[in-house]
């Protein structure tokens, strides 16, 4: 069964330099199906508390569950099981993959977790036409398929973006500042449609950015720096 607490973070320290703590996390939970905007000033973690949610930054002490499974202590290769089973990631940057098509870039966790996989259907044929069903959803039509990213807007690659973090239900989405190239109509509307599809999946989400208006479109809010024990005291 899945479990209800989809991550928990406990007493959590990390710095780059052994010498300084940027990060310290005494508690930061997030159930099932929640929203959760996490703001932050420039520079403050964000991204960093990120890396270490997404298995690809070792805490330097404190606990960090995803779904119920203790990720540190973990072996890398686990880790990285880990995140593409469990997590849709949203960067900032978008990351699309220039050399694969629309379709291919959607469908790309579904190679890397097995799970993953079986919750998009299984075989390739259902993957990929759940891959256009989700696209189709966000807008775009399905003769983008096979087209190449460097062909569609920044619009529609943050669309494909979303299409690719959602793909095959993870339990978390975590999004790193992906608003912060668009105007403010397009960051609402991209907000908003995420927001929509990650109920239709029910995918729990974490999104940070620096910027608080954003705040009304979640279900909870936290600052960072009141969150960070390191920046509190
Ligand atoms: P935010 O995402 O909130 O802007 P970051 O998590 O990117 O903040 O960075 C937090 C701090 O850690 C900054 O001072 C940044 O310069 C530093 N930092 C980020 N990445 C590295 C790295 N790979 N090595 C050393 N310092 C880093
Ligand atoms: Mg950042």
């Amino acid at each position: 069964m899945r479990t209800e607490t989809v991550l928990d973070v406990r007493d959590v320290t990390f710095g780059y330099d052994a010498a300084e703590t940027l990060l310290h996390i005494d508690e930061l939970k997030i159930a099932r199906g929640e929203s959760v905007f996490l703001r932050g000033p420039s520079g403050s973690g964000k991204s960093t508390l990120l890396g270490l949610i997404g298995g690809v930054l070792p805490p330097r002490q404190g606990h960090i569950s995803i779904c119920g499974t203790e990720m540190t202590g973990l072996s890398a290769g686990r880790r990285d099981q880990m995140r593409a089973t469990h997590l849709g990631i949203i960067f900032q940057q978008l990351n699309l993959l220039p050399y694969l098509n629309i379709l291919q870039n959607v469908t790309l966790p579904c190679r890397f977790s097995a799970l993953r996989a079986k919750r998009a259907g299984g075989e390739s044929q259902a993957i990929a036409e759940a891959a256009r069903r989700l696209i189709g959803e966000l807008g775009i039509g399905e003769d983008f398929l096979t087209r190449n990213v460097g062909t569609l807007s920044i619009g529609q690659q943050q669309r494909v973006a979303v299409a690719r973090a959602l793909i095959g239900g993870p339990d978390l989405i975590i999004a790193d500042e992906p608003t912060s190239a668009l105007d403010s109509e397009n960051r609402d509307r991209f907000i908003e449609l995420l927001n929509a599809q990650r109920k239709t999946y029910n995918c729990s989400l974490l999104f940070v950015s620096h910027d608080l208006s954003l705040a009304k479109y979640f279900d909870r809010s936290l600052d960072l720096p009141q969150l960070n024990q390191v920046r509190a005291s």
